[in-house]
């Protein structure tokens, strides 16, 4: 990120007389000097500033809405707007775009915080990152001026059209086609389960190009960015899901959509890398969003089981009930570590595809586990609607499910675990 343009947003966090939460900088005279080159958990200035700006929203404006969002499955459309304002969003875009051009670290630390608050919304703005990431990773400045730049103009939302009626896991059996006529594309098919779907302003989709049934997967597919209110793009309706209900998940057909050459990412044939390559910089946030629900469920039941009495004493007196918080805790902690590792990692200019799915799988199973423990600690209050703890555990499902089920996620760990001895 430009020094000057993180300076300007967080010139307007402190104008807005939002401080920062976190502990006092570290005292530069009793920190070793290598603290900063070798193994550290300290955060810059800058993480820490990002954090507490994003905790204090989450706290302060998304907890108390969060509840109606998840009855009504409303579009959160202004604290959408005022995550935008405050620079908590879209932070991988690139400064020639007008971004900040965070890295997936810090971005990490946003989501985190934000999924704390309710991961509906985090959903509705992680979607964001995901449908940029192909035009950021693949797309020529021309693209990226154009489709990148308005995002950061405005606060509008974009989506990642892959996952079709047919094909989900199986990316490769995708069927949806695109047509090279003259100087574009004409796309036919249909794509299922797209967050944002029909709150885009652009999508990034992948289709087969080359009708050969045959074709190695690696040339097969291409990777394009569609303007949402192209003629023949049909949005279905707002599916009513389990949790996270205000993220906005839809079916989309397109019919003889057509979209002009100038719009295909790097070349034809090579979609299928780059929708599969955004995930190593996508899943470690995934992994972030569902720790921030862990930790917020570890929270919530830590709070009620120092307030509940039952035998004459509170919740957390009894071994078992503080025992299954230590279990908790250590889930948390754990994933947590997971995702700042796969963030490093690809930060760092390393291939982080195995650690990306470690944290991407592990976050995503203690997020379910931590959630439902939760509940069991509320007792009966856990299994109603009054307190928290039920919409965490509704919300926390998906985590096993999109980006990857946590079954595609072993595959993937399994594969590369397999393949460093093989060499
Ligand atoms: C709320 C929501 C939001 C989503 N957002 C998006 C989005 O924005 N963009 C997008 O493109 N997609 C999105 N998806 C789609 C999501 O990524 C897929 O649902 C997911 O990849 C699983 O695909 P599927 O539903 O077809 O399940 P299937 O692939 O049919 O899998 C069914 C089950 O079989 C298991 N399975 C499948 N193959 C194997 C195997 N080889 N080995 C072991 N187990 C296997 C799976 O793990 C799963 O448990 C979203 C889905 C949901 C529910």
């Amino acid at each position: 990120m430009s020094a000057l343009r993180a300076h300007r947003v967080l010139q307007h966090i402190a104008r807005q007389g939002w401080r920062a939460q976190s502990t006092a900088p570290r005292a530069a005279a009793s920190a070793p000097a290598s603290a900063a080159q070798g193994f550290s958990f300290e955060f810059t200035e800058q993480q820490k500033e990002f954090q507490a700006t994003a905790r204090k929203f989450a706290r302060e404006e998304i907890i108390p809405e969060a509840p109606r969002y998840d009855r009504t499955g409303e579009y959160p459309v202004p604290l959408i707007k005022r995550a935008w304002e405050l620079g908590l969003m879209n932070g991988h875009i690139p400064e020639h775009c007008g971004g900040l051009n965070l890295g997936i670290f810090d971005t990490c630390l946003i989501t985190e915080e934000i999924a704390y608050g309710c991961t509906g919304i985090q959903t509705a703005i992680e979607a964001n990152s995901l449908g940029q990431m192909p035009v950021i990773l693949a797309g020529n400045e021309a693209q990226q001026k154009k489709y990148l730049g308005r995002l950061t103009e405005e606060p509008l939302m974009c989506a990642y059209c892959v996952t079709e009626p047919g094909a989900g896991s199986d990316v490769a059996g995708l069927k949806t086609r695109a047509e090279k006529k003259g100087n574009e594309y004409i796309v036919n098919g249909q794509k299922m389960w797209i967050t944002n779907g029909g709150k885009a302003n652009w999508y990034f989709l992948l289709a087969r190009t080359n009708p050969d049934p045959k074709a190695p997967t690696g040339k097969a597919f291409t990777g394009f960015i569609v303007e949402a209110d192209s003629p023949g793009v049909q949005i279905g309706r707002k599916e009513l899901n389990m949790g996270q209900r205000c993220s906005d998940t839809r079916g989309i057909v397109f019919e003889d959509v057509r979209i002009p050459a100038e719009n295909v990412l790097l070349g034809e044939g090579v979609g299928f890398k780059i929708a599969m390559g955004a995930f190593d910089k996508t899943r470690p946030p995934v992994a972030a969003g569902a720790v921030g629900l862990a930790q917020r469920a570890l929270d919530e039941a830590t709070k009620y089981s120092l307030e509940r009495k039952t035998f004459g004493k509170v919740l957390a007196e009894h071994q078992a009930v503080s025992f299954l918080l230590a279990e908790m805790a250590m889930k948390v902690e754990l994933a947590r570590m997971a995702y700042q590792r796969a963030a490093w990692e690809v930060d760092s200019g390393r291939r982080n595809t195995y650690y990306a799915s470690i944290a991407k799988a592990f976050a995503g199973d203690i997020a379910n586990q931590v959630a439902s423990d939760a509940v069991q600690v509320f007792g009966g209050n856990g299994f109603n609607s009054e307190y928290p703890v039920e919409k965490l555990m509704r919300d926390a499902k998906i985590y096993q499910i999109y980006e990857g089920t946590a079954q595609i996620q072993r595959l993937i760990i399994a594969r590369e675990h397999i393949g460093k001895y093989k060499v």
